[in-house]
């Protein structure tokens, strides 16, 4: 930090340090920004060794996340992550079924990982919304539990509540398994939207306390599931249809019309952006695309790390994304409540 101000307030000095200077006094601004508010990654699987990792959990998360400044992780683990795969055209999806209770004996095992992660790496479980408060302020990077596609109940709402105890807080309905709740993105239409259950299921998770997550699921789906949502929904990680900034066709399936977006927007919900970018300005590009559609307090980012290639492989970079949204024209005010500020009202609403 002296080096910073001693550049700031040095005047004139050699080649280059015009640049150097703004680009050491847009970082101060970015800190400042992480300090004043809470930063949360609404959609993340932890990096490499991550919670789909067959390795055990390690401090490097809680490291990275240190170094980036980044308050809060929403580590989501994949329930029917051994049934992923590409298909000859390298589409991701299942290619066989599960066998009974197959998920569910996959989703306790990730469970106890993350047990582990909280127990012996450097996270804090946040399980309220005080919990993210007090590890901000603590300077302790902090963990929300998640799931990515519900497939694990297979009917039984007892096994939600069950993970809820276990400290989840975030339940994305739907993945790539066909399940009873709804219709996802990239499969077959079956359902033609929610399901009565799905219904029982969005109900159930407002009672228990947990952020419904629409992400993957079809805009049919999406919007059944605003229709009957009396909390703010969260679509965690996507990008607008046709987006510019992506500079790439893959994962078109996967992005969403302004009016999939705008019907989360009404839930007084968000939209989380993944950083699936090739550079944070042009990643800040794409947050702004959304903006402009969906309204400045309903866009999150949500990584998907580690999907590559991305603009944010490593959580060192946290405070470079923040300067980034400043660069690009956010303002203090609006880069926080993207960077994790719109979160926490619908994390607050939904489980208090
Ligand atoms: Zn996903």
């Amino acid at each position: 930090m002296a080096s910073v101000h001693a550049m700031l307030s040095g005047g004139v000095g050699p080649d280059g340090s015009t640049d150097a200077a703004r680009v050491a006094e847009d970082g101060v601004k970015a800190l400042e920004v992480l300090r004043r508010s809470i930063s949360v990654d609404v959609h993340t699987h932890g990096g490499p060794q991550g919670i789909y990792s067959p390795a055990p959990p390690n401090g490097s998360l809680a490291a990275g996340m240190r170094a980036g400044s980044l308050a809060a992780v929403c580590l989501s683990e994949i329930p029917d992550e051994p049934l992923l795969g590409r298909n000859a055209a390298g589409i991701t999806g299942i290619t066989r079924l599960p066998s009974p209770d197959e998920l569910y004996r996959h989703h306790l095992e990730r469970l106890a990982w993350a047990d582990e992660m909280v127990a012996h790496h450097g996270l804090q479980r946040a399980l309220t919304a005080a919990d993210l408060v007090s590890a901000h302020t603590a300077g302790q990077p902090a963990l929300i539990g998640g799931v990515e596609g519900l497939d694990f109940l297979e009917g039984k709402l007892e096994r939600l509540e069950e993970a809820h105890q276990r400290g989840i807080r975030s339940a994305q309905l739907v993945h790539y398994t066909p399940n009873d709740i709804g219709d996802f993105q990239m499969g077959m239409v079956t359902h033609e939207g929610l399901t009565a259950f799905g219904i029982e299921v969005i109900r159930d998770c407002h009672r228990l306390g947990m952020v419904v997550d629409v992400a993957h699921a079809t805009e049919k789906t999406a919007k059944a599931a605003a229709k009957v949502s009396t909390k703010p929904l969260l679509l965690s990680h996507t990008a607008l249809a046709g987006c510019r900034a992506m500079a790439s066709a893959r994962l078109a399936a996967r992005q969403v019309t302004p009016d999939h977006a705008r019907a989360i927007a009404e839930t007084g919900g968000g939209i989380g952006i993944w950083a699936i970018f090739p550079d944070l300005d042009k990643y800040v590009e794409g947050l702004k695309e959304m903006v402009d559609v969906a309204g400045v307090d309903h866009v999150c980012v949500g990584t998907d790390q580690q999907v590559a290639p991305g603009a944010l492989q490593d959580y060192a970079q946290w405070v470079n994304l923040i300067s980034a949204m400043l660069r690009g024209g956010f303002t203090a005010e609006e880069a926080g409540k993207i960077a994790g500020g719109n979160y926490l009202r619908i994390f607050r609403a939904a489980v208090g």
